[in-house]
């Protein structure tokens, strides 16, 4: 595995047995020989009821940790680090693999954590490509035990690898699903910090989820630190070009035939609380699907000991706070397996029938428009990289974006130009209150 272009990691497959390459399409999340998530749940939790958005549930949750130096230090509520934590200090697993981030190094990578502080110093979301193919391959037979946290995609293709090899299957005891809208290439992050003044090659570290006490929970910033500085440099998500998830930027293609939202092969999947009664609160909030007795168990003895707050879910409202998540999962998915289909591309079978008709016209328009601004994001940034020009990549992506408004507007049914000036006018106000 080694990272392309693009910024994505790419198997290089020159060489490789075919008896292997056989195996590699049988555990790839994304191949037709491979088993697919409703197939997984039927194999992996046949007692629970099953749902077709959030998957197998045993409870849904919503819920954030009491202390509020932990709750700021995380993304949402802070639950996935804290079961992390609570898996291994009681002794359920060795050992934690997750993403995390190496001194010096702005790039990120799969770890290896066997103690709950270390679990904590590799807290927060990180948008960004990995592999998990060094730490697997580092703990395979050492005789301990593991949780695993991933994207839907990788938590799947786990489920998969340990499915052909035994000794695996025995380590992997607990798999943690992030709930994911779509990856990120290595250039989210570089294209970020370029907007806060920071060239990709300056770049020390960057943080992706900073909690703002003024505004929403969605509306957090983002901290970069140039290599030499000792301060970072705070910035909104949202005044960058590509801070909205609604663009698609960076997106690999992969993703376009994605249709797992809530990482259904997971034990439990933890997402951000994106309902109204949540997002008022600066400091964020989980939305928890537990799919494994032992999580749940360790969830409610964290309640007890006053750790966290928890409340009931229902699925609808589970799966309410991705809906945008599921338009494009689902209803995008339907229309771009029927564009490739029409030409000529090999698409692979999802649990969703190519349709080119799934949304209407003006749906449809929007939805091949964000297809194309992944693809342009993609190329224009390796080309604004290779000659050290921002604006390479920034004026075709800004246009881009304005034409996606103009499309998204008419689909919803709005004046285009009230749109647009209605984004402008936000954006003017923004710039005078400074932020
Ligand atoms: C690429 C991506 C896309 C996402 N899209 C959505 C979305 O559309 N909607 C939504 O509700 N939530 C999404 N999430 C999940 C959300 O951002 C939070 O990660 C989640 O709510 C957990 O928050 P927390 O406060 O409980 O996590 P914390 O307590 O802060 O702990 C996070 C844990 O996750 C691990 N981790 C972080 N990034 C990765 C990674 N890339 N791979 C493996 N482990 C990782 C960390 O090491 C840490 O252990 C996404 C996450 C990722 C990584």
């Amino acid at each position: 595995m080694s990272i392309g272009r693009h910024g994505v990691y790419e198997a290089r497959l020159d060489g490789v047995d075919p008896a292997v390459l056989r195996a590699a399409s049988r555990v790839c999340p994304f191949s037709d020989d491979a088993l697919n998530e409703d197939d997984l749940t039927r194999q992996l939790f046949p007692q629970l009821p099953t749902d077709g958005r959030v998957g197998a549930h045993l409870d849904v949750f919503a819920g954030r940790r009491t202390s509020e130096r932990e709750l700021v230090g995380s993304s949402s509520g802070g639950l996935t680090s804290l079961i992390l934590a609570d898996l291994l200090d009681s002794g359920v697993v060795d050992g934690v693999l997750h993403v995390g981030r190496s001194t010096g190094d702005p790039r990120f990578s799969y770890t290896i954590s066997t103690s709950s502080g270390q679990v904590d110093h590799s807290r927060k979301s990180m948008y960004s490509a990995t592999t998990m193919a060094d730490v697997v391959a580092e703990i395979r037979g050492d005789g301990k035990t593991y949780a695993v946290v991933g994207v839907p995609c990788f938590i799947k293709a786990l489920r998969l690898v340990a499915d052909e090899m035994p000794e695996l299957d025995e380590q992997l005891q607990v798999y943690v699903g992030l709930v994911c809208g779509h990856l990120k290439s290595t250039f989210f992050g570089e294209s970020l910090a370029w907007q806060a003044g920071v060239p990709p090659r300056e770049l020390e570290s960057i943080d992706f989820r900073v909690k703002n006490p003024e505004r929403s929970s969605g509306d957090y910033d983002y901290a970069v630190v140039r290599r030499g500085d000792s301060e970072p440099r705070v910035r909104r998500t949202a005044s960058a070009i590509d801070g909205s998830w609604g663009y698609g930027a960076f997106q690999p293609e992969a993703c376009n035939f994605c249709d797992d939202i809530f990482a259904e092969s997971a034990d439990v999947a933890f997402a951000d609380a994106w309902l109204p009664q949540y997002q008022s609160d600066w400091r964020g909030t989980n939305v928890v699907v537990v799919r494994d007795d032992r999580v749940r168990d360790l969830l409610l003895a964290a309640q007890r000991r006053d750790a966290i707050h928890l409340e009931p879910l229902s699925v609808d409202e589970a799966a309410q706070s991705q809906a945008g998540n599921f338009r494009h999962r689902r209803m995008g998915l339907a229309v771009r397996l029927a564009d490739d289909r029409r030409h000529g591309l090999s698409v692979p079978t999802k649990r969703v029938a190519p349709d080119r008709r799934a949304a209407t016209r003006r749906r449809t328009a929007v939805i091949r428009q964000r297809r194309r601004m992944s693809r342009l994001s993609l190329e224009a940034f390796a080309a604004a990289r290779e000659a050290g020009d921002f604006e390479i990549y920034a004026s075709p992506m800004r246009r881009a974006i304005r034409r996606y408004w103009l499309l998204d507007a008419a689909a919803r049914g709005i004046a285009p130009f009230a749109r647009v000036l209605a984004h402008r006018g936000l954006r003017i106000a923004r710039r005078a209150l400074g932020r």
